[in-house]
């Protein structure tokens, strides 16, 4: 089970990101997310999602550095915050140090822009290329940042984002954005992989999951793996972040994903990044 959670995608840069990991919104700083991410560690994941918007990357940094883990084997995203990417390049700089700071892991695996703030993320992303270079981030990417976005970030960018964390789930698929992220070879990761707990309510997947002898969070973690999509499910229960990891061990037929992706109703849990608040 351990070397299956490590299967990763590789990043256009060449850097291997694993498929899995645990995402950390809204677990508190300190013993919560030092125990959860603990928990998962011992669970053979081997990827943890943090931003600086989430105020708990001093207790993930601790959680990485007391894994008795190599700190290669550990493959750690923070974000870029919404109010220094509002006040431009050398803020985002700061944003950064201070991310790094907390973190105190050494280089991050992934850096990404929280969220698209319009008129503001050209200069965040030339900061993100600066850090890039500087090899204090393996790896630059965005969040929530649609194929206009896109297409308007890379008139200017000198590197393509390698990564984009997205809304994905079998109630919002964004087809368009899915494409469009192929072919430009930016790696898709969901976030609210599970609509926040909602999925498990969805009588078809009920089904599936039955059929699978399987949870409806194991289908759904599955189906996103199956896109080549990474995921990173949230959970503070032990048994419910050993069972997300237990994935690797069964597979959906091609009927089962045409059936989760019919499920697609353009439905979000979050806002719509168009109309997020900054
Ligand atoms: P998820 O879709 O991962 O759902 C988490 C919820 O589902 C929690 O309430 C959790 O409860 C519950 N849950 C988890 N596993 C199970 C299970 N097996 N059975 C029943 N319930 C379960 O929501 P998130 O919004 O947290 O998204 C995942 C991660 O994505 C975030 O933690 C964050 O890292 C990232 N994210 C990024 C965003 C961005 O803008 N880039 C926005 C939102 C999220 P419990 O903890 O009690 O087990």
């Amino acid at each position: 089970m351990a070397a299956a959670l490590t299967q990763a995608l590789r990043l256009h840069n060449g850097v291997e990101m694993p498929v899995f990991g645990l995402g950390t919104w809204q677990i508190p700083d300190g013993a919560p997310v030092i125990q959860a991410c603990r928990d998962a560690l011992e669970a053979g994941y081997r990827h943890i999602d943090t931003a600086a918007g989430y105020n708990n990357e001093k207790g993930v940094g601790q959680a990485v550095r007391e894994s008795g883990l190599a700190r290669e084997d550990i493959f750690v995203t923070t974000k870029l915050g919404n109010p220094e990417h509002r006040n431009g390049y050398d803020a985002c700089l700061k944003a950064f140090d201070d991310s790094f700071a907390k973190l105190h892991i050494g280089p991050v695996d992934l850096y990404l822009i929280h969220w698209p703030c319009p008129g503001k993320y050209h200069d965040a992303w030339r900061a993100l290329e600066n850090i890039y270079a500087s090899g204090r981030a393996r790896a630059i990417g965005v969040s929530n940042f649609l194929p206009h976005h896109l297409t308007d970030l890379l008139t200017t960018a000198e590197v393509v984002p390698m990564v984009d964390q997205v809304e994905f789930h079998p109630r919002l698929m964004q087809k368009d954005l899915m494409t469009f992220l192929r072919r430009q070879k930016i790696v898709q990761e969901s976030w609210s992989p599970l609509m926040q707990g909602k999925v498990l309510a969805i009588p078809e997947l009920q089904e599936i999951a039955k059929k699978h002898h399987k949870t409806v969070a194991q289908v759904v973690i599955r189906w996103n793996i199956q896109h080549d999509v990474v995921v990173i499910p949230k959970s503070t229960h032990r048994e419910r972040i050993v069972s997300n990891a237990q994935v690797f061990d069964f597979e959906l037929s091609a009927d089962d994903m045409k059936q989760i992706d019919a499920l697609d109703q353009d439905k979000r849990v979050g806002p719509h990044p168009d109309h997020f608040n900054f």
